[in-house]
């Protein structure tokens, strides 16, 4: 049997065009309408649809697709799809193509994010219809984890929970916004992550590059969340990458992670593997803000004038906090950076100036200078000027020394367990690397 149905528009969903011919039509028992058109009675699902073989010979006088044209154009296999290697692809291409009754493998499972939420932007509803167009539901706003119209910038529109072939209708009375965001920072993220999505849909090259290719791990470490090679402080990435997505919006995916074995961790430990794409969106959007912000170089160079290691000398620990990144050095000057609106760094903020800064400032009071004219000599605050000449300036946020003392007590206790220092250094190759750092004596 010919079903006529209406041309797909831009970026329309199938299941919206079955809604537009349902209303347009009158289709008054839709379950057999549905059986006509995929030859089963399916349940309602935004995201994916199945025995599309069987679609496409019914639809097949009015649109010319064979089954695999209307999962890549009117379904969002492609972004699940996108992720997976070849064996596991043609699988997902073959269990949409040909319906097989019973449950889905787990590996199968694992990627796809079952939810039955519709979502649209009123944006774009208005544009169509000053354009003459019906009201349709595109692809791109189903996509998981999509809260924001990449077109418009604005917060998609969500009608709740919906098990039922919904028919593109704005004055349900169920209608919310998607998710909340409070600041136009969240709004930022969530365009990115929103982008992200969208070009992983269109297999956009560079989307696909950066949500398989890179080593979260290395990075993580790099920018502040390990003190060694060897350990990963998982706690404090986890509580910042929460602070990044917000909780609210992490857990309207469900995936706000729970306890300290979760699926961040598991992800970029390796041993959660599943090609899950937004899994792999929210990670590659938080690491590339990351990098981002410290594109340049993870340790600069300590920014002091007036510290006695001279130009060009690596800062000695750094630390990220709320998404931002603390450098201290052990003349004990340490900073931050400020960033511009594309997260790239700008200026020194230093946050302590420690006691070289306050050795040039006696210096200079000796020889005379009023505190308002030292100030403007070391580019300080003059109540910073007073208390760096009175000598009541707290030196460091992290105290280098103690750091020091506390790693030489662990690793001399590791030294008597493990009989000597190499084993010691087998043993725990991250203190080994610490003592190496800032107790260099110790080895000797
Ligand atoms: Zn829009
Ligand atoms: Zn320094």
């Amino acid at each position: 049997m010919t079903v006529y149905l209406d041309e797909p528009l831009h970026d329309e969903a199938l299941f919206s065009i079955i809604g537009r011919y349902r209303r347009d039509i009158f289709v008054s028992d839709l379950m057999a309408f549905l059986a006509a058109l995929t030859g089963y009675r399916p349940h309602f699902s935004p995201l994916l649809a199945y025995n599309l073989q069987y679609v496409a010979d019914q639809t097949s006088r009015v649109w010319d697709k064979s089954g695999e044209q209307i999962a890549q154009e009117l379904t969002l296999f492609p972004y699940y799809a996108a992720l997976c290697h070849d064996a596991l692809r043609s699988d997902l291409l073959d269990r949409c193509l040909y319906r097989r009754p019973g449950r889905m493998p787990g590996s199968l499972c694992k990627l796809l994010h079952q939810r039955l939420h519709v979502r649209y932007c009123p944006s774009c509803w208005r544009e169509d219809t000053l354009a003459g167009l019906p009201r349709y539901w595109r692809r791109t706003h189903q996509l998981p984890g999509v809260m924001v119209c990449v077109d418009h910038q604005v917060p998609l529109r969500e009608l709740g929970r919906h098990d039922r072939w919904p028919v593109p209708a704005p004055d349900a009375p169920s209608i919310t916004l998607a998710c909340h965001f409070s600041t136009d920072a969240e709004m930022a993220v969530q365009l990115r992550v929103a982008q992200l999505s969208v070009d992983l849909l269109h297999g956009d090259p560079a989307a696909l590059h950066l949500c398989t290719l890179v080593d979260w791990l290395a990075v993580a470490r790099d920018h502040g969340y390990a003190r060694g090679r060897g350990d990963l402080e998982a706690k404090r990435l986890v509580s910042d990458i929460v602070v990044h997505f917000g909780e609210a919006y992490l857990r309207a995916t469900g995936l706000l992670p729970d306890g300290a074995q979760n699926w961040m961790v598991g992800r970029l430990y390796g041993h959660q593997c599943a090609p899950a794409p937004l899994q792999a969106i929210l990670l590659s959007t938080f690491f590339s803000d990351l990098q981002r912000r410290t594109v340049a170089c993870p340790w600069p160079n300590c920014p002091n004038p007036y510290a006695s290691h001279g130009p060009g000398h690596r800062v000695d620990a750094q630390e990220c906090h709320r998404s931002i990144t603390y450098y201290y050095c052990a003349c004990g000057f340490s900073f931050r950076f400020a960033t511009n609106a594309e997260g790239g760094r700008e200026a020194v903020i230093p946050t302590v100036y420690g006691p070289a800064y306050a050795a040039r400032a006696r210096e200079l009071h000796l020889c005379g200078m009023s505190i308002a004219a030292i100030a403007r000599t070391l580019h300080v605050s003059e109540s910073c000027a007073a208390r760096l000449v009175r000598g009541t300036q707290h030196y460091a946020r992290r105290d280098l020394d103690l750091f020091g003392a506390d790693l030489a007590t662990r690793w001399l206790r590791l030294v008597r367990t493990q009989g000597g220092i190499a084993a010691a250094g087998r043993a725990d190759q991250g203190l080994w690397r610490r003592i190496r750092r800032y107790r260099p004596d110790l080895l000797a």
